[in-house]
């Protein structure tokens, strides 16, 4: 199993930052062990009825990297390409994203293979709760926690619950997050993780002495991160100059106005065609000069190629797994780039979802004003400890977010012990 998951990039990706922070750790052989493997990989197959007639089957997969520190949290993402070893990777990542986060999960991700893009809104909802059945033996509000990530959203979450609920006999609403907030979800968990890339983007550009309300910025990917990100930075009065998404990239040095971007993108289903800005290639719009850069779409798209051509700043990392490691190689050599890196990054996500969790298991509700405040309350000390950590030991803003959370889970896993 070891050989089949480090074939997969990206799982060999996060194993190799891993590996490099282990090492800087000294972790014993037995403590590494432990906090490197996922706990459960769970495959299923799902079985759905198209609207033709035929049946398809897909395959979904959950990856619980460690119960640990408590339940296990992450996304499940609806997407052509998802495989276990890339799923276990974003696993891993949002096991290190929750211990920076001082959350009490571990981290989990689930994928199907499916393009959400080229199915109907009925047979999105019979794979969901398809997945769903299939998952019921493994999930619970206090094992295992979804929440929507690329391809699915508060929809999805809906399906997942009703069909938990109706399996349990009555309402469970812990069992997802981000959930329609008349559902119990929480107030300003749709817009968390875009805040907190733009709250965290602010704070970076503060330590490099750049004015917000002069700066650029470049969002690669306009999906739910992405808008919320840009139209955050916006209303902050930085200029968004470019942006792009799967249909296609828009450049307008005097600014894009992002509140129109997101009308065509909904009148439209992409941004193709829009006419406030001009169109780029979409690789040299990464490349292009700005203060800060979002990239808020697939992993890997900061690589080899182009990391000794980016013109930011600021580079925060909104998608997970955006940097390859040799770009990381790279950038450790370009100090005037402040990498905010994805597992501090894009946190904002699980930190709202915590707490909708919370608000869940004690029958409450916070008010969208009370989650912001927290919400950059913990971001700030995550980035404060960040940024104090890599000080202190010279070493890059990754290897620091990374390290601090697995010397965090590391010595849970030596303080609970090896059973039996
Ligand atoms: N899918 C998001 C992430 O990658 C959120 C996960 C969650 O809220 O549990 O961080």
């Amino acid at each position: 199993m070891r050989a089949e998951l480090l074939k997969n990039p990206v799982f060999a990706m996060a194993a190799t930052q891993f590996d490099q922070v282990a090492d800087f750790l000294e972790l014993n052989d037995e403590i590494r062990e432990r906090c490197k493997w996922p706990k459960r990989l769970i495959t299923v197959t799902v079985p759905v009825r198209h609207d033709d007639g035929s049946t398809r089957v897909y395959f979904g997969h959950r990856v619980q990297h460690h119960l640990t520190r408590g339940p296990v949290k992450g996304g499940l993402r609806f997407h052509p390409e998802v495989d276990l070893g890339e799923v276990a990777a974003l696993a891993m990542w949002m096991n290190w994203k929750c211990a920076l986060m001082d959350l009490p999960f571990g981290g989990g991700k689930g994928g199907l293979n499916c393009d959400p893009r080229l199915l109907s809104v009925g047979e999105k909802e019979r794979i969901t709760r398809r997945f769903t059945m299939e998952m019921i033996p493994f999930i619970g509000e206090s094992i295992d926690v979804m929440a929507p990530d690329m391809g699915t959203d508060e929809q999805t979450m809906a399906w997942m619950l009703d069909t938990y609920s109706t399996h349990a006999g009555h309402l469970v609403p812990g069992i997802v997050t981000g959930k329609p907030v008349n559902l119990q979800g929480s107030a300003g968990r749709t817009r968390a993780t875009g805040h907190g890339v733009a709250f965290l983007a602010g704070r970076a550009l503060s330590k490099l002495d750049i004015p917000v309300r002069s700066a650029s910025a470049v969002v690669q990917g306009f999906g739910n991160v992405g808008t919320f990100a840009a139209e955050t930075l916006a209303a902050g009065g930085t200029r968004i100059s470019g942006i792009s998404d799967v249909t296609g990239a828009f450049w307008n040095d005097k600014g894009i106005p992002v509140d129109k971007a997101i009308e065509h993108v909904r009148r439209t289903g992409g941004l193709q065609g829009f006419p406030e800005a001009d169109p780029i290639d979409p690789d040299e719009l990464l490349v292009q000069e700005c203060d800060v850069l979002i990239p808020a779409a697939t992993g890997g798209v900061i690589h080899g190629g182009n990391a000794a051509r980016l013109k930011c700043r600021v580079l925060a990392e909104a998608a997970n797994g955006p940097t390859t490691p040799e770009a990381d190689e790279v950038l450790r050599q370009r100090d005037e780039i402040f990498v905010i890196p994805d597992v501090l990054c894009n946190a904002g996500g699980v930190i709202v979802s915590y707490f909708e969790w919370v608000q869940n298991l004690q029958r409450f509700r916070w008010t969208e004003r009370e989650v912001i405040t927290r919400l950059e309350t913990q971001l700030e000390g995550a980035f404060n400890r960040v940024l104090h950590f890599a000080g202190r030991h010279q070493l890059s803003h990754r290897t620091a977010a990374q390290a601090i959370a697995v010397h965090t889970v590391g010595d849970v896993k030596a303080q609970r012990g090896l059973f039996p």
